[in-house]
């Protein structure tokens, strides 16, 4: 049996992708901090398709030693895809942002994302038709003032993935790395990151898409040949390209 492992499947994009996956016939693993929310979702995978298996592992990835023992924990199942989605905002100035939040913020989005990466790549770069998809931003392919550190962390994810897309094409391994660049999405993740009535890219307030809609570009790439899979914050396009 083999399976697709989502971070940050509780809520937002990635709960969103999680059904999306499993309306595929996808067993899937279920990662994040809230047990409720991931065992509601559980449940919602069983009204669309009882036959799946959907495994829950309730953890905090901002802390390196829980991310090993996550990864650990899973060694008795085949993976197939892994998806690095698990992310956080804290919008301020440089000067201005509340250090325990950046510091958790770098250990989610960058250091978590990296080990898993790594782990994942070790043990299955030579399986056929495995894919890792990290989930980047429209702030990991151009900085938004104010929001400075957190487009950081997303650039780093696009350079890693993409980098390791040429990696793994280089050693003509099974594995494809590809990464998804969301543009501004109503989730939860606002309310942790910034104020919505006044954010602005490139001097317009966006529109927000749905969380439905941007697992639905993620499955478009999932699909597609491309390594990225960019949406237009302004436009909202969705155009798959190489790196
Ligand atoms: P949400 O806040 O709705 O979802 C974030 C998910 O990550 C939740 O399931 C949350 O679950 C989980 N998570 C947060 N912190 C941790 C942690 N320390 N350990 C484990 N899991 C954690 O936001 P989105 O769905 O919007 O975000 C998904 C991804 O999309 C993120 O990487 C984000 O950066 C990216 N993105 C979002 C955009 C947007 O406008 N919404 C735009 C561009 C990119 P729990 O709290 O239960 O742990």
């Amino acid at each position: 049996m083999k399976y697709t492992v989502i971070t940050g499947a509780s809520s937002g994009i990635g709960y969103e992708a999680a059904l999306a996956f499993a309306a595929r016939g996808k067993n899937i693993i279920l990662a994040a901090r809230r047990t409720d929310e991931l065992d509601k979702l559980k449940a919602k995978v069983a009204e669309i398709n009882p036959a799946l298996d959907v495994v829950i592992r309730t953890v905090d990835l901002s802390i390196a030693a829980n991310v090993h023992e996550f990864y650990e924990s899973l060694q008795a199942y085949s993976i197939e895809t892994w998806i690095n989605n698990a992310g956080f905002g804290n919008f301020a100035s440089v000067g201005e942002q509340h250090l325990p939040k950046i510091e958790q913020m770098l250990h989610l989005n960058i250091e978590a994302l990296t080990i898993l990466s790594s782990l994942y790549v070790r043990d299955y770069a030579d399986v056929d038709g495995t894919q890792i998809i990290n989930i980047s931003s429209g702030g990991g392919y151009t900085i938004v003032a104010d929001a400075v550190t957190y487009c950081a962390t997303k650039f780093y994810v696009s350079a890693f993935t993409e980098g390791l897309a040429q990696e793994l094409k280089g050693k003509n391994a099974a594995m494809q790395a590809k990464v998804l660049a969301p543009a501004a999405t109503e989730t939860e993740f606002a309310k942790h990151s910034f104020n919505v009535d006044e954010f602005e890219y490139e001097g317009r307030v966006p529109k927000f898409h749905t969380a439905e809609q941007m697992a639905g570009f993620l499955l478009e790439l999932y699909d597609s040949e491309s390594v990225v899979g960019i949406v237009d914050g302004l436009t909202y396009d969705f155009e798959l390209r190489e790196p």
